[in-house]
């Protein structure tokens, strides 16, 4: 479990997102795939943003990608991080905040990996790490 006094919100699972929150309890970064045009997309959702087909479906990623552009967050009550856009190993884009501990490693370019970490013994939340 992450060691931190921040509050995170409350993981939104509903029918779209169940699937992606219970395979991030097991270590799995899913996105979705559209079998029309052969992207992949973020967030998940059935609608494909690129072509407009409803008929995406599921499918395992590495997880791993580059950071596009970055920021820290240096006014926070519990200590400065990061946030970025990190573009995935096959196109899409992440917003995401960087684990606690890398505002001073954060680079364009540098590859990273999507994890999970446990936040609460029923949630898990989505960071960016360096591979
Ligand atoms: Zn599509």
């Amino acid at each position: 479990m992450v060691e931190t006094s921040h509050k995170y919100p409350k993981v939104d699972k509903n029918e779209e997102t169940k699937l992606f929150w219970d395979s991030a309890k097991e270590g799995k970064f899913m996105v979705r795939r559209c079998p029309a045009c052969n992207e992949i997309h973020w967030y998940p959702r059935s609608l494909c943003p690129l072509c407009h087909k409803a008929e995406t479906v599921w499918e395992e990623h590495s997880g791993e990608g580059e950071i596009y552009t970055w920021t820290v967050m240096r006014k926070s009550p519990t200590g400065p991080f990061g946030l970025g856009y990190v573009k995935l190993d096959g196109g899409p884009f992440v917003y995401v905040r960087f684990r606690d501990g890398l505002v001073d490693d954060l680079e364009i370019g540098k590859r990273t990996k999507m994890v999970f970490d446990k936040i609460s013994d029923d949630d898990v939340y989505l960071f960016a790490d360096l591979a």
